[in-house]
């Protein structure tokens, strides 16, 4: 026999299929995961097709090594979408593979586990084999009499109490026998959420009808922050798994997952697996096989868990819908919905995809009868939606008040700690400042390899590049003039915090970022504390933005507002809207009702306003006009070939290569243009590569030109200089 394999190295020379051979007895199958020669040495491969006969002459193939697990770890559902994966994103075959392993999977850096059980042979008679021992043997008697109790204990736990010598030689005796269990290491073990039985709302049952009702694969569930849709989600998920079937949930975060999974745990037990970044490589690898094996029918996690080995899949939820974190934005590139769509049609599973602020492209398909769209415009107990406060930090500056905190907000913090209830302060930037620069010659300190200002960073004294991470020891005198007179420009998480301390000394403050979220379970201590309320301010990025449900919240304060408003991007208003909404969301979800002070420099601003007003109609009327008036996604598509290189000459000229030849496409399809230009890309080095772009935006009739656009950029590839087609990315840096 014969296979078609993928071997597990990310190389274009080698993105194609390799044929090896095997006897029928070895017990390959496509999915299986083997060992086959290459070169001269072994590597990990996939074995994705067999056949009887090969396509090139026999004598020369080699043998297949070994097998490398007990069943295939893919499925023929999971071996169909990593092909249509491959083509549609015109991705590299071990890449797409490694989505569906667990990192640790490959080259066996995780091993199963297992415990040993010990248990009474059947073969003798207790009572007898106890009697018939020497009197000397009183461990031994021991063991027995410990076991005709207990029927089986784990075998170290025998040899810990009683020895092991005469655990050994009843084992030789025959007396007893050991067992292999496999041992799983399951993560979150310590969380506990109450089970809370609930009787669901009108509307939420409503919901649930909708969405076993509708015959559109795609359901839009659009609930305001609080309306309950997690209770749903958990419904859905309940009766999927009755039927005998499979589910997968998306999160956007990790930092998410916990409190989520606590609920499913809570109500679904050890059906639920988790696979996140954050676990050990142990539990991930664990987690990961307890699905395959269909042990566990319920796979949550963030973006990649839509990759879960389920089979028999009925479900996809996708939560918080229109975060950016479904977008892949490295190699290989793919966007979550699609893949859920592509897997959905498969298995012939429906998709629910929620958000209390939808996307401008999923909502726009909702109205136009692609999704089924289901609303829930009202919290939970009709609980009003907190009351939004402008602080218009320029009368702040006129008033004097130089400080990043409008005296609004401080009055408002006072009176919320007063009462004793809980306030979340949110600012999306990490570090002590944005910037540092001096006074006396204008130098701002920036990074040696990218072309951006860096962050200091107070906690280590240290300057941070956010871009490529790299760190440098902070000075006291400016690196061009000598002059020690240096300012910190802009507000960080850190120095927010310690502004707090002073105002409020007695208050207690935590921080969460992704500075103090970096050990294992950073997320899930901090939200810990502060929901058991450990502290009484939670000073955050967008970390803390989504989903959390902190009863004793009654004040969100919103730092910068508008920062997203100057943004480039054509989402920023999007972006803007959603981050104010999700925010304001975590205040007053329970007791008191909540206030939102938002500061701003453009309290007139429209999409502001809508905001506070959580007006999301009239922000996509609005938006929706303004996207279709000037041509940007969803009514046409962002398409970016990235060129980046070290040496800018070589990285130019590429550039001007990718041009002409994007140019003859361009020439001969105008109307299916509404732009197309090259340009130095927003950010023009990135670690010490300059970057260089050819941009188009092309209409949904032009959409066949993207496999003419990738192919070019594809061939132009080198060595030296990397071409990268981009299409609707994230952001457009
Ligand atoms: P969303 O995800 O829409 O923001 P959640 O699902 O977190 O909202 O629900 C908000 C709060 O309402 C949670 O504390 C949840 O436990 C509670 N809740 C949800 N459904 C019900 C119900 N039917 N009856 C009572 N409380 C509910
Ligand atoms: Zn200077
Ligand atoms: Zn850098």
């Amino acid at each position: 026999m014969y296979a078609d394999v993928i071997v597990d190295i990310v190389n274009s020379e080698v993105d194609k299929v390799f044929e090896y051979s095997f006897n029928l007895e070895d017990g390959i199958q496509p999915g299986s995961r083997v060992s086959v020669p290459f070169g001269n040495k072994f590597i990990e491969g996939i074995v994705i097709n067999i056949k009887h006969t090969a396509s090139f002459n026999s004598d020369r193939i080699k043998p297949i090594n070994k097998v490398l697990d007990d069943k295939p770890v893919l499925t023929s559902e999971t071996l169909a979408l990593m092909q249509l994966i491959c083509n549609k994103y015109y991705a590299n075959k071990a890449q797409v593979l490694r989505l569906f392993l667990p990192s640790e999977m490959r080259k066996g850096r995780v091993k199963e586990s297992f415990t040993s059980i010990a248990y009474l042979s059947s073969d003798n008679n207790v009572i007898e084999v106890i009697s018939s021992l020497k009197s000397s043997a009183k461990k031994q008697r021991e063991i027995l009499e410990f076991l005709r109790f207990n029927s089986e204990s784990d075998l170290t736990y025998l040899n810990k109490n009683f020895g092991a010598s005469a655990v050994n030689s009843l084992i030789k005796k025959g007396v007893i026998n050991v067992k292999k269990v496999k041992n799983y290491r399951e993560p979150y073990t310590q969380v506990t959420a109450k089970e809370k039985r609930i009787e669901l709302t009108n509307s939420q049952n409503d919901a649930i009808d909708s969405f076993f009702n509708t015959d559109k694969p795609v359901t839009l569930l659009f609930g305001v922050t609080g309306s309950g849709k997690t209770e749903v989600y958990l419904s859905l998920i309940d009766k999927t798994v009755n039927e005998g079937k499979t589910a997968i949930m998306l999160v956007p975060e990790i930092s998410l997952t916990p409190q989520m999974f606590g609920q499913l745990k809570s109500r679904f037990g050890s059906s639920v697996a988790i696979l996140h970044s954050g676990l050990s490589a142990g539990e991930r690898f664990d987690e990961w096989w307890r699905l395959r094996n269909g042990e566990a029918k319920i796979a949550v996690g963030a973006r990649s868990a839509i990759f879960a080995p389920v089979e028999n899949l009925g479900l996809i939820i996708i939560d918080e819908e229109h975060d950016g974190s479904y977008q892949s934005e490295s190699a290989p590139r793919y966007s979550t919905i699609e893949v859920a769509k592509m897997r959905a049609k498969y298995s012939n599973a429906k998709i629910i995809i929620g958000s209390a602020t939808p996307s401008i492209e999923s909502y726009l398909k909702a109205q136009e009868g692609e999704y089924n769209l289901i609303e829930m415009p009202e919290r939970i107990n009709k609980k009003p939606l907190p009351e939004v406060l402008i602080a218009d930090m320029r009368k702040e500056i006129r008033r004097g008040n130089n400080s990043f905190l409008s005296s609004l907000l401080k009055e408002e913090l006072d009176a919320c700690l007063a009462k004793g209830n809980q306030a979340i302060i949110f600012l999306n930037r990490r570090g002590y400042s944005k910037t540092v620069i001096c006074t006396e010659c204008g130098h701002v300190f920036k990074c040696d390899s990218c072309d951006v200002s860096l962050t200091y960073h107070r906690e280590d004294d240290s300057l941070l590049c956010h871009y490529c991470g790299q760190k440098y020891k902070m000075v006291n005198a400016c690196t061009e003039c000598g002059s020690t007179r240096l300012q910190y420009g802009g507000v960080g998480t850190e120095r927010v915090v310690d502004e707090i301390r002073k105002l409020f000394p007695l208050a207690r403050v935590l921080r969460m970022d992704r500075d103090t979220t970096q050990t294992k379970e950073g997320h899930y201590k901090i939200l810990s504390e502060f929901s058991e309320r450990k502290a009484d301010i939670l000073v955050g990025t967008q970390m803390i933005a989504k989903g959390h449900d902190f009863p004793a919240v009654t004040l969100v304060g919103i730092l910068d507002a508008d920062s997203s408003l100057y943004f480039s991007d054509y989402r920023s208003l999007e972006r803007t809207f959603q981050l104010i909404t999700q925010v304001a969301g975590r205040s007053g979800r329970a007791g008191d009702t909540g206030k939102v002070v938002l500061q701003t420099y453009q309290p007139d601003n429209a999409t502001l306003r809508q905001a506070l007003r959580y007006d999301y109609k009239g922000f996509f009327t609005q938006e929706i006009s303004l996207r279709k008036a000037t041509a940007f996604p969803p009514f046409t598509q962002i398409a970016r070939v990235l060129i980046s290189g070290e040496d800018e000459q070589k990285t130019l000229e590429k550039t001007r290569e990718v041009y002409n030849q994007l140019n003859v496409i361009y020439l001969s399809n105008k109307e299916k243009f509404k732009f197309f230009g090259t340009m130095k890309a927003p950010l023009k080095k990135l670690q010490n590569k300059y970057r260089y772009q050819v941009l188009m935006r092309i209409t949904s009739d032009g959409e066949n030109l993207l496999d003419n656009i990738f192919e070019i950029s594809n061939s132009l590839k080198g060595k030296d200089v990397n071409v990268v087609l981009e299409v609707n990315p994230n952001n457009l840096n």
